[in-house]
């Protein structure tokens, strides 16, 4: 049995994971789970939404499938999931973006994957205000982590069969920072002779997005960018509810939806656990159990295509519990 950390999270969190574990145990999935509270829900408890014991479980397991986690706009405790990605060095966000049959979205066969920068840009947390009058927040992108995130992208497309990385950048006005990282991009793109490259600026890549969305296929950027797109781009195959994350570093890999703790439908059994089970089938070919994966991807596929338990936020009428119960009965059947 291989041991992996489960962090249930806020919100929503707590009743997709229940999901998940059942539908692992519908499938005897050879997995033990350590479950450790992480979040806003045990901050009055813990004096801190990360307890050590979260951050000693991952250390130890190596691989963790978590929820998501509030962080309070504004103020308050720094965001959980920054500092997860910046302690154990999870340098790259890993997002697939693929229609699912029986979805009824704006748009069909998409099959595309956002790379994105996880450690540094914006989101390096360097900020201070300046005086009372204003406040600054400086952009960190260094060689390192540039090219670290492009070899991604193209050992990426390498291995999914993939044909083009498009690096995505906003260098006409950030000559310095997104010039060096689009330099980065090109010093590795080099080395990739049988991949096609392009470049794109955001705000371009955005109306592209919308307009011809089949036409990308790898997109690699930096975090802001990135964090936004993936959102974009979920839209663009029917919402947050379905799209998976991977959190990769060298030694530490984090599994999580795309979307947060939702705290307008929690405790309802109206969440979409599409999203995470996704998420935890992409952990299960990242532990090489990818015969589990495919009969999990099957049974949901299969519960997608009948279209007769979808959830509410991909226009049916299901229950959390009851989706989750179809996907069991096919796994069992
Ligand atoms: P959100 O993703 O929680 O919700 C946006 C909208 O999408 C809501 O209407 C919600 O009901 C819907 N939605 C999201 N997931 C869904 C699902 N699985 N099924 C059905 N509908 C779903 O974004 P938000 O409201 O901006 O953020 C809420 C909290 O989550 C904030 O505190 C934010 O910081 C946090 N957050 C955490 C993560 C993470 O832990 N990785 C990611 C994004 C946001």
């Amino acid at each position: 049995m291989r041991v992996v950390t489960l962090i249930p999270g806020d919100g929503i969190g707590p009743e997709i994971s229940e999901a998940v574990v059942k539908i692992f145990e519908a499938a005897k999935v050879p997995i033990e789970w350590e479950i450790v509270q992480a979040g806003a829900h045990v901050m009055e408890v813990e004096k801190t939404p990360l307890p050590r014991a979260v951050i000693d479980s991952i250390e130890k397991n190596k691989v963790a499938l978590k929820g998501p986690i509030t962080t309070p706009i504004g103020f308050g405790f720094r965001s959980v999931n920054v500092t997860l990605r910046q302690t154990f060095n999870l340098y790259a966000n890993i997002r697939p973006i693929k229609s699912i049959k029986g979805i009824t979205s704006r748009y069909e066969n998409i099959d595309l994957v956002v790379v994105r920068e996880n450690t540094e840009d914006l989101y390096a947390g360097i900020e201070h205000q300046i005086g009372d009058v204003a406040a600054e927040s400086i952009k960190i992108v260094t060689k390192k982590a540039s090219e670290r995130i492009a070899k991604v992208a193209f050992d990426l497309a390498i291995k999914q069969h993939r044909k083009l990385v498009t690096a995505v950048h906003k260098a006409n006005i950030m000559k310095l920072s997104d010039g060096l990282f689009l330099d980065c991009v090109r010093k590795i793109k080099a080395d990739y002779p049988s991949i096609d490259y392009h470049e794109q600026i955001v705000d371009a890549m955005c109306m592209n997005l919308v307009m011809n969305p089949q036409k990308s296929d790898v997109l690699v950027m930096g975090n802001l960018y990135g964090d936004i797109l993936s959102d974009l781009c979920a839209g663009l195959v029917g919402g947050l509810g379905l799209v998976p994350g991977a959190n990769l570093g060298d030694e530490v890999a984090i599994f999580e939806a795309v979307h947060g703790s939702a705290p307008d439908i929690a405790g309802q059994n109206i969440a979409n656990p599409t999203a995470l089970l996704q998420s935890s089938i992409l952990m299960l070919r990242h532990l090489n159990l990818s015969s589990y994966a495919n009969q999990i991807e099957k049974a949901m596929m299969a519960v997608y295509e009948d279209g007769l338990y979808l959830t509410k936020d991909v226009g049916g009428e299901a229950t959390l519990s009851s989706f989750t119960e179809q996907i069991i009965e096919k796994i069992i059947k």
